[in-house]
C-alpha cells in the first residue's frame, strides 16, 4: 500500500522535490521502525560541490559534529572532503575509515589532553587556539605544529550563536600569536565563526575586517600569516528562505581578494550546510490530546532523541501522512515521546490533522539532530540511513 502525504508547494520550497520523492519511495518499500533519519546522498554531493566553489584557494573541511554517522563520513571521504574535528572520538572514526591526517584539522580552541595526545600520534597538524594555556598544552604534545588564533566576531543574526564561548579580541589575538611563536609553534593564521545558521551576510564583512586588521598588525610584528579559516555558519532552509551560499561566498571572495595577499590559503568548515537540508527525520504520531485550548500532537522523536535544537529556536517544517482530513488545518503543539515537560518541540504549527499511527516527516533535520541524541527515558538513538 502506498503511503499518502499531504505535500504542498511550501514543502517543495524547503526541500528539493527529488529528496522528497526519494524519501517517499523509500517509505513505500522499506519497513523500519521509527524514528530514523534519512539522508539524501545526492543532495549531500550537490552541497559539497557548491560549497567553496565561489571562493578562490578554498579548501572545505566538514565539521564532523553536525552528523558523525560513519556512512556519511565514508561518503564525504569518497568525495575527498576535509574534516574538522574536536575530539578523540571523531578522530578515531576518521582514522578507522582511512582519512589521511593532512585532510583533518581541529578548530576547537580548548582541546582535551587526551585528544591532543591521540592527535599527535595520528599526525594531525592544524589546530586553533585562543588562550595561553592552550598554547602551552599544544606545545607540549605537538611541538612545531601549525596553529591559528580564534578571533571573536559578532554572531548577531545567527540562530545558533557561538561567539560567547570562544574567541579573543585583536590585542589578545596578536599577543597570543607571538606567544605561540615564542613557544615553538608555527602560527599560520586566523579563524572565526560567525555563528551557526547565520542569515546575516554582514557578519562575514565584520569578521573579515577584523581578520584583516590582525593580519596586518601581525605582519608588523614579524609574524607572516598564510591561512584564513572562515569557520562555518552557512545557513539552510528550515521554514523560510535564507541568503544563498553562492551570495555569501561571492561577497566573502571579493572581500578577501580585495585586501589579503593573492596566495592566501582559505579554509571553510561547514557542518549544517553539508548535511542539514539533505536530511528528513521519519517519526510516528504516538498520541494526541486537547489541553485547555491547545491541541497537542506527540511524535516518537523529541528534544532528547534528535530535535534538541528546537529548544534553542530552530523551527522545522513538517509533512503529515494521510490526506483525508487534509483540509482541516489547525494550530498544533508538537511534543516528543519522553515524560519530561522540556520535551516540547514547537508551538502554533499549522498542520492538517495528524492521525495516531501515521508518519510525520521533519524536514531539514540532517544536522545537529542525531548527533545530539541521548537515550533519555529509554528511547533509543535513531539510526541514520543514506538513500
Ligand atoms: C560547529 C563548528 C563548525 C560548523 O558550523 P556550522 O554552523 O554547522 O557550519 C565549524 N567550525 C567550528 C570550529 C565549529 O565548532
Amino acid at each position: 500500500m502506498l503511503r499518502k502525504f499531504k505535500i504542498d508547494k511550501y514543502h517543495a520550497g524547503i526541500v528539493p522535490e527529488s529528496t522528497l520523492f526519494k524519501t517517499l519511495r523509500y517509505l513505500d518499500t522499506e519497513k523500519i521502525e521509527t524514528p530514523f533519519l534519512l539522508i539524501d546522498k545526492d543532495k549531500v554531493r550537490e552541497k559539497t560541490t557548491m560549497i567553496g566553489r565561489n571562493i578562490k584557494n578554498a579548501k572545505v573541511f566538514y565539521a564532523v559534529k553536525a552528523n558523525p554517522d560513519i556512512e556519511i563520513l565514508r561518503f564525504l571521504n569518497g568525495l575527498k572532503m576535509g574534516f574538522e574535528i574536536a575530539s578523540e572520538g571523531e578522530l578515531e572514526i576518521l582514522s578507522s575509515i582511512g582519512v589521511e591526517p593532512s585532510r583533518i584539522i581541529s578548530s576547537n580552541p580548548v582541546k582535551s589532553l587526551k585528544f591532543l595526545k591521540i592527535a599527535a600520534s595520528c599526525r594531525v597538524n592544524h589546530f586553533s587556539f585562543d588562550s595561553m594555556e592552550e598554547v602551552n598544552k599544544i606545545a607540549k604534545f605537538i611541538p612545531d605544529c601549525n596553529v591559528y588564533v580564534r578571533l571573536s566576531v559578532p554572531n548577531e543574526g545567527s540562530e545558533w550563536p557561538l561567539s560567547k564561548k570562544f574567541g579573543v579580541e585583536l590585542d589578545d589575538a596578536l599577543s597570543l600569536l607571538s606567544y605561540a611563536k615564542d613557544s615553538g609553534l608555527n602560527p599560520v593564521g586566523i579563524t572565526f565563526h560567525v555563528g551557526s545558521q547565520c542569515t546575516n551576510i554582514y557578519n562575514w564583512n565584520i569578521a573579515l575586517d577584523k581578520a584583516k586588521t590582525l593580519w596586518d598588525i601581525s605582519r608588523k610584528k614579524g609574524i607572516e600569516l598564510r591561512l584564513l579559516n572562515i569557520g562555518g555558519g552557512y545557513p539552510i532552509k528550515y521554514t523560510k528562505n535564507v541568503v544563498s551560499i553562492e551570495a555569501i561566498e561571492k561577497n566573502v571572495n571579493s572581500l578577501i581578494f580585495e585586501r589579503f595577499p593573492e596566495d592566501i590559503e582559505i579554509q571553510i568548515e561547514p557542518g549544517r550546510a553539508v548535511v542539514g537540508d539533505a536530511g528528513i527525520f521519519v517519526s510516528t504520531v504516538i498520541g494526541k490530546a486537547a489541553r485547555g485550548d491547545e491541541d497537542w500532537v506527540y511524535i516518537d522523536v523529541g528534544v532528547f532523541n534528535g530535535l534538541m535544537e528546537s529548544v534553542g529556536g530552530i523551527k522545522y517544517s513538517y509533512i503529515v501522512e494521510g490526506s483525508r482530513q487534509a483540509r482541516s488545518r489547525k494550530q498544533w503543539t508538537i511534543a516528543g515521546p519522553s515524560c519530561d515537560s522540556f520535551d516540547v518541540i514547537d508551538k502554533n504549527v499549522s498542520l492538517p490533522e495528524p492521525q495516531v499511527g501515521n508518519l510525520m516527516l521533519v524536514l531539514s533535520s540532517g544536522a545537529y539532530t542525531v548527533s545530539y541524541a541521548s537515550e533519555f527515558n529509554g528511547f533509543s538513538i535513531p539510526k541514520t540511513i543514506l538513500i
